[in-house]
């Protein structure tokens, strides 16, 4: 079996481990939360750094700190995981939608501008799989509007846009430590910010918003979105192979580009790069053109009965069931997010992955495609 991901713990995750294990910090009361903070953070070059559960929550903490509140309007890509959707709309605010660029499958950004109205309260970008966003034209929209910035980069530790590191853009940024990420504590999260006042409110919000002074009176409503010694542990032996972790990523993302540029004509690749960034390939994504006749599950269904783990890509904001029975998106149509979610999907792409496992993938792809 090939599974979709497997993590590499082939650092100090194991002694930091111990480490908490024989000192008996285990909750988020211990040192490595707060060291894990200060590294992420200046990895990123950041001022704050806040550790929460995961990054969903690190999205709902952030859009509530920079002040999205109901009636707002929040501009994201309709392809997108769902966390920075629901981190908008459980406030009470309505994210309007875009659609992505077909050579980047990021947010087009030239059709942000068209969407702002006066009730635009911020932007949430979402670097999506490899490529970041466009950022100039975003930064100067939010110049422009007076509009807040939410970076979510959940995907893209380590990667940079003009040579500036992913997690340093806007208001504020957000990075997941799930599994399937290029550094991982398990499950996890963090804020990075610049803004002593918005970290001061993520910091509140992650923790029950207990105040210092009379811990258990409280003036807003927060969340226990607290990270653990251990997961911290392990996000600090974690960061200290991103270098190592990113160079494996693209060369794991370039081996399959030339393994399977000879089926150029039937499937679509990643984009190598652009004029801001190298892809680093956080999954392998594969679009299938139109003159195959599957579409991405059944080939995927065909990739697991050789024991290969695949995944479909994101499926659209504006045709979840969700938002569509509240009557949100219904006469919305976003034909590039449409076309990726009927004919994407990714192939294995972790960092346990061994050339012979890119090779087994490579040669059961060309088997069902040819
Ligand atoms: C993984 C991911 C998240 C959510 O992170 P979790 O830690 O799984 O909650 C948010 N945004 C993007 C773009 C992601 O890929």
């Amino acid at each position: 079996m090939i599974p979709v991901n497997t993590p590499l713990l082939s650092g100090k995750e194991k002694e930091y481990l111990v480490e908490c294990i024989e000192t008996g910090w285990i909750s988020s009361e211990g040192p490595f939360v707060k060291r894990f903070e200060d590294e992420m953070s200046r990895f990123v070059g950041r001022d704050f750094g806040i550790a929460v559960s995961n990054g969903t929550a690190a999205l709902e903490i952030a859009a509530k700190a920079v002040g999205i509140s109901e009636g707002d309007e929040v501009i994201i890509p309709t392809f997108t995981i769902i966390s920075p959707a629901q981190a908008v709309s459980k406030l009470g605010a309505k994210p309007i939608l875009i659609d992505s660029d077909p050579e980047t499958w990021n947010m087009d950004v030239q059709k942000i501008e068209e969407r702002i109205t006066d009730k635009t309260k911020a932007i949430i970008v979402v670097h999506i799989y490899g490529l970041p966003v466009d950022m100039d034209p975003v930064l100067q929209l939010c110049e422009k509007y007076d509009l807040k910035l939410i970076e979510d980069a959940a995907e893209l530790h380590g990667q940079t846009y003009n040579g500036k590191l992913c997690g340093s853009f806007g208001d504020a940024s957000i990075f997941s430590f799930y599994p399937n990420k290029h550094i991982t504590t398990g499950e996890g999260g963090m804020i990075v910010t610049n803004d002593a006042e918005i970290a001061e409110k993520c910091r509140g919000y992650r923790n029950l918003c207990f105040q210092p002074e009379k811990r258990f009176v409280h003036d807003e409503i927060g969340w226990n979105y607290r990270m653990t010694n251990m997961q911290a542990a392990l996000g600090v032996a974690q960061l200290e192979q991103i270098d190592t972790f990113i160079e494996k990523k693209r060369w794991i993302g370039q081996l399959y580009t030339s393994l399977l540029s000879e089926l150029s004509d039937k499937i679509e690749l990643p984009k190598q790069s652009t004029d801001y960034a190298e892809n680093v390939f956080w999954v392998f994504g594969i679009i299938l053109k139109d003159n195959v006749k599957m579409n991405a599950l059944e080939v995927m269904q065909r990739m697991r009965e050789f024991k290969i783990g695949c995944r479909p890509f994101f499926y659209p904001m504006h045709l979840q069931p969700v938002y569509n029975t509240q009557g949100w998106y219904v006469n919305e149509s976003y034909p590039v997010a449409e076309r990726m979610a009927e004919r994407g999907f990714y192939v294995p792409s972790g960092l346990g992955l061994t050339e012979s496992d890119i090779n087994e993938v490579v040669k059961r792809l060309k088997q069902i495609l040819e």
